[in-house]
Parts: structure tokens; C-alpha cells; sequence
């Protein structure tokens, strides 16, 4: 008998050489029937593989990411088989499950692959699919291996099993298909139910321009019919609330080829729009205790030596400024920490002086390959909502316990319901790579569980997570597409107070090391727009959004009311403009539709008359008639349902 231990920490005892599948229908014939892979001790093995020692179990569903990316890497296999089918020459290289489906690179030689191929190659993937071939796994000798790969002239396989080690090397059989494969499939091709072609795209062989052009064929796959159709309108709704074309439409932000790609412009609309969020931020920190500081955006080279960001972003990133004098040189700020801390270095502390709160809208620049900058989300300079807290070992749980108050109310006042923490700790058996005495550590890494704990926050702990100068609190936000973005970092570090020398006065009268926190609720300014933008596809919370009202006259003859309409609202502090143009307000209110402004008022000969305005509310329509006075508070008491007081 071996003895199985399941993820809740069971333990059961099967037969030697009983499978994953076998341990699946013991727990329910019904969670069973919906288990595709699994692993075993942290190995990936096929859900048909014996066990023949004790050890631990998981067993995954398509509602598993491990169990997803086995349904999609053994997708890649039946695509390989349905590109064979048509194109018998293609060279098979790798294939591979990616974060969203998969793909598989062949060689088609002369021949080419397009969209229009697309169709067949779905029908053929799913006449294969219907089949309910098992994957079968076999070990074969590095000979055999070569030998059949050299038959066929397929280079690539050749050079992959030239780096295997004899004895490691396995095929993976479905039906009369044979792939070069390490494992990790679904029990057969039968569960494949749905599968759509993506894309074909052009792809070098490992990734080097200087071998043979590929040809990648992108594909993704799914246990229901339901399920793609759902998938396919997430996508369609995620290309509509695209940040890049929202920003476009809403006049938030513009790329300049002249300025330098990954260095966002803001646009009239959109840096209202930022300073509103930055003054949302400063008014809670202000109550929180925190104060303003201000820092420049270079630095002396040293100051990033000292610090140790130079290691880290010096060779890689922006190179060191010049000046006249030869020994001088500067660096473009990839941090703000180590200007705080010598913020903090301009006088002496005791314990009653702290926590010591800076908070800085500090602007910083990373240089990202140009492949990887995207929209708002990639950039090569950014604006951090950052803070820095110097504090007593003791003082940590009570900072911590505001700072996620903060962080939850960020969240709160901007519809982020929908997310998950993470606590980051030490390797316990590897305690010797952190700096930072254990005691410390262990108050800190304390410190945030309770602190996530006593908030009732939904979080998991991760061992080994945490960064070699301290442990930290990440949250992860859910959109409104489901799609998941880190927001909000929280984090303790012995390192930099080290470096910097920081120190304040005990009770003991002694010298102590202050424990730094670093934290930002946003992240970044503008990853936080692109993500509120995607989020609610351009509605923004009244609070926040660029104009609130439109005053649409319904012909010139109701100019002068409207501005007076205007001025009202404006003196009530409210966001408001004019349409003047002599369109007809059918096309008015459908231009403001688009622009996404919440509140549309139309005012004619009956408003005009009684001094009252008709409202309509953006994706609502008509809500009514008011008086200004009555518009105006109606207005206000919206605003306050989103925007609470901290
Ligand atoms: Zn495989
Ligand atoms: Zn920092």
C-alpha cells in the first residue's frame, strides 16, 4: 500500500501502481469525470501514470490554471496532428500551452498557412478531437529519438533531443500521432469539445532572427461550446475598452514618436482627470498622517550605489547624465525610496518622533525594451504614488492595519470590489539569504498576517515569495472582464535604513534602526488609469470622470439660458460644458454618448421658461425634469454614493 496525501492535508492509502484517476474516482465518481491532469510531489504527471511511493497528490480541473495548461498543451498536439493532415511536410517543432490557449511552430517549407485555412483546420481538429484518443506516454533511447528524426529531416526536433539527457527522453502517442513531448496531458481528446484558430503569426526558430522563420499557428480550446462563445465576447469586450483606444477616444493621453515611445503624454482631459486621483490620495493620506515631500528627478550615481538600485537598474536601464565636469555624473531616478531616506537623514529622531510618513507623487524612469512597452501599462517613465514610513519594530502592526485602510478605501471610492492579497514571507529553509535579524522578521512577516487578518482580507501566504530585504503584501484586483492586475503593494524593508544609515533615539536612549514600509495603493499613475480605464470601459466613477454634465440647447435661441445653467453648476463646483454647435440634438446627445459624459441636460423653450432643465443619464436615458437647484443636489448625493469620507 502507499500512503496519498491530499492538498486539505488527507491522507489515504491506495495499491501500489493506482493512478491519479484511480485517487479521483475514490474521493467521487463526479469530480472524477471533471479531473484532467495532475501532479505528483510538484511533478507533472499524466492522470493515467501508477503510483508507486508515498508522496503528495493534486488533482486539477480546466478550472485549474495547471489543469488548463494541460488541456491546452495537449490541444497543441491534436493541432499538429490536423496540420499534418493537410500539409504532410510540415516539420513539427514545439507547442506549447500559453497564458490564453496555445500555439505550435512548424516549418511549412514553401507552403503557407492563413486565414483561410483556418476553418478546415478547426473541422479537422475536432474530427481528431471526437476520436477520444488517450495520450499515452513511452520512454525511448536518445538513438531511437535521433533516428527517427533524422529520417524525417527534421532539424529542429533533432537539435531539442541533442540537449536532452538519454534516458529523460519520452514521445507522447494519441491516436497514430507521435510527438516529442516531457507530458502533462488530459486523460484523451474527447474532453476537447471547443477549439478556435487564433492567429498565425511569423516566428524564428528559438527565437533568434538569424535562424529559419517559422510559421506559429495560435489556437485555444475549451471543455464546452459555451465556454469559447463566452471567450470570444470577453475578447470582443476587452478590444472595446481597450486603455490605448479608450485614451484615444476620451482625449486622456497621447503617444509622441517625437518625444519617445513609453513616455506618455497627458492631454488637457486626462491630467485633470490624474490630479483629481492624486488629490482623492493626498486628502485620505493627509488624515492618515502623512506629509508631502518633494525630490528631484536625478540623482547622484552614488546616491543608487548606496542604495543598491544601481546593480539593479544602472547597466540595463537609462545611462548616467554628464555635466561639464568630468567626474560628475547622474542618474535618472529609477526609485524615490532613496531620496526619502536622506529626507529622513536631515535631522535626528527619537521613537516619539515616529512613524515618520513622506509621501511623494515621485516620477521615475526604467528604460523597457521597446517590445515590451504597451499603452499605460509598460512605460519607460512613471509617476508613483509612493510613500515611505519609518517606524519602531513595534509601530509596524498598527501602520500596517492603516495602510491597507487606505488601500481598501482607494479600492472602495473607485469600484474595485473583486480582489485577493498575498502575503510574500522568508523560505524557512533557506533563512540564510534575508537579510535582517530573524527576530525582526519575524515581528514584520507577523505583523502583516494579523494586520490582513483583523481587515478580513481574502489572502493567501506565500512562502519564499518575499524579497531578500523583506516581507511585503501584494493585492490583486479583479476587472469587470475578470481579468486580474496587481494594484497596491505593501512593503517592509531592513535594507535600505541599513544602507542609509537611518536611525532614531530610544526609550533606552540608545541608537536604534528604524523599519522602513514602502507602499503605494495606485502603483503607478498611469498603469492605474490604464487599468480603471479597461475597468470600466471609460465610465469613470461622477467623482473622478473629466466633464459631468453636457448642456445641450436645442437651437441658439437657449444660449443664454444654458450659460446661465452653467455658471450655476460651475459655482456649485460642478464639471459642466456647452455644446453650441448647430448640430441637432439627436446627434448631440449621441456624440456625448460616446464621449461617455454622465449627465446630458437639454434645455429648450419649457425649460428656458420655468428655469428647469431635462436631464438624460448616460446608457439610462431620460430621467426627468428639475429644477437647478434639485439637479445640482441630485448630482452631489451621486457623488457621494461612490466617493466616501475616510
Ligand atoms: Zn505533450
Ligand atoms: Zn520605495
Amino acid at each position: 500500500m502507499i500512503k496519498i496525501t491530499l492538498p486539505d492535508g488527507s491522507i489515504k492509502e491506495f495499491v501500489e501502481n493506482s493512478t491519479p484517476m484511480d485517487v479521483a474516482k475514490n474521493i467521487s465518481e463526479g469530480f472524477a469525470r471533471n479531473v484532467i491532469s495532475a501532479s505528483f510531489n510538484k511533478k507533472t504527471i499524466e492522470t493515467s501514470t501508477p503510483l508507486t511511493t508515498d508522496g503528495s497528490l493534486v488533482l486539477y480541473t480546466f478550472n485549474d490554471a495547471d489543469g488548463k495548461k494541460a488541456f491546452w498543451h495537449s490541444s497543441a498536439h491534436v493541432l499538429a496532428e490536423a496540420i499534418l493532415s493537410f500539409y504532410p511536410n510540415a516539420k513539427l517543432t514545439i507547442g506549447p500551452a500559453i497564458e490564453n490557449g496555445f500555439y505550435y511552430d512548424v516549418d511549412l517549407g514553401e507552403e503557407v498557412l492563413s486565414e483561410k485555412d483556418f476553418d478546415k483546420l478547426e473541422k479537422k481538429f475536432l474530427e481528431i478531437a471526437r476520436g477520444k484518443h488517450g495520450f499515452s506516454m513511452r520512454s525511448v533511447s536518445k538513438a531511437n529519438a535521433l533516428s527517427l528524426y533524422k529520417k524525417e529531416n527534421n532539424e529542429y526536433k533533432v537539435e531539442l533531443i541533442e540537449n536532452l539527457t538519454d534516458g529523460d527522453i519520452t514521445f507522447c502517442d494519441h491516436s497514430n500521432f507521435t510527438d516529442l513531448c516531457r507530458g502533462g496531458h488530459i486523460p484523451n481528446t474527447g474532453i476537447i469539445k471547443a477549439v478556435k484558430i487564433m492567429n498565425v503569426a511569423g516566428a524564428y526558430w528559438r527565437g533568434d532572427e538569424k535562424n529559419n522563420q517559422l510559421t506559429r499557428v495560435y489556437g485555444v480550446s475549451f471543455p464546452k461550446q459555451k465556454m469559447l462563445t463566452e471567450y470570444l465576447e470577453l475578447l470582443e469586450e476587452a478590444k472595446k475598452r481597450d486603455h490605448r483606444k479608450l485614451g484615444k477616444e476620451l482625449e486622456l493621453f497621447t503617444f509622441s514618436q517625437k518625444v519617445g515611445a513609453g513616455l506618455p503624454l497627458w492631454l488637457p482631459k486626462g491630467a485633470a482627470l490624474r490630479s483629481r486621483l492624486e488629490n482623492f490620495l493626498k486628502a485620505a493620506q493627509k488624515k492618515a498622517g502623512y506629509e508631502m515631500v518633494m525630490t528631484p528627478h536625478i540623482g547622484q550615481k552614488d546616491l543608487y550605489v548606496t542604495s543598491g538600485h544601481y546593480e539593479k537598474y544602472g547597466e540595463d536601464s537609462f545611462q548616467a547624465i554628464k555635466t561639464p565636469k568630468m567626474d560628475e555624473e547622474f542618474l535618472l531616478k529609477p526609485m524615490n525610496c532613496p531620496h526619502h531616506c536622506e529626507v529622513y537623514n536631515f535631522k535626528p529622531y527619537s521613537y516619539k518622533d515616529l512613524p515618520k510618513r513622506f509621501a511623494e507623487f515621485g516620477t521615475v524612469y526604467r528604460y523597457e525594451q521597446s517590445g515590451e512597452l504597451h499603452g499605460l501599462t509598460r512605460v519607460r517613465g512613471f509617476t508613483q504614488d509612493d510613500a515611505h514610513i519609518f517606524c519602531t519594530p513595534a509601530q509596524l502592526d498598527q501602520e500596517f492595519k492603516d495602510v491597507i485602510d487606505l488601500v481598501l478605501y482607494v479600492f472602495g471610492s473607485l469600484g474595485f470590489e473583486d480582489f485577493t492579497a498575498q502575503v510574500s514571507i522568508r523560505d524557512m529553509k533557506n533563512l540564510d539569504k534575508y537579510i535582517g535579524d530573524a527576530d525582526t522578521w519575524e515581528i514584520a512577516e507577523q505583523a502583516i498576517i494579523n494586520a490582513a487578518k483583523d481587515k478580513g482580507l481574502d489572502f493567501v501566504i506565500e512562502e519564499g515569495e518575499a524579497a531578500f530585504y523583506g516581507p511585503k503584501l501584494d493585492f490583486m484586483v479583479k476587472d469587470a472582464l475578470g481579468r486580474s492586475w496587481q494594484l497596491g503593494t505593501i512593503q517592509v524593508d531592513y535594507n535600505l535604513p541599513k544602507r542609509f544609515d537611518l536611525t532614531y533615539t530610544g526609550s533606552d536612549n540608545q541608537s536604534h534602526r528604524p523599519v522602513m514600509i514602502h507602499r503605494a495603493p495606485f502603483g503607478s499613475m498611469e498603469r492605474f488609469i490604464a487599468v480603471l480605464l479597461e475597468h470600466t470601459g471609460g465610465n469613470f466613477p461622477l467623482w473622478l470622470t473629466p466633464d459631468q454634465v453636457i448642456l445641450l440647447p436645442i437651437s441658439d435661441k437657449y444660449q443664454k439660458y444654458s450659460e446661465k445653467v452653467l455658471e450655476s453648476l460651475e459655482n456649485s463646483e460642478i464639471r459642466a460644458l456647452v455644446d453650441n454647435r448647430s448640430e441637432k440634438t439627436g446627434r448631440k446627445i449621441r456624440d456625448a454618448e460616446v464621449s461617455k459624459i454622465p449627465f446630458m441636460v437639454i434645455v429648450g423653450e419649457k425649460e428656458a421658461e420655468n428655469g428647469t432643465v431635462s436631464v438624460r443619464k448616460h446608457g439610462e436615458g431620460d430621467i426627468g425634469t428639475f429644477t437647478i437647484e434639485e439637479f445640482i443636489s441630485l448630482i452631489k448625493e451621486e457623488e457621494d454614493k461612490t466617493l466616501k469620507k475616510f
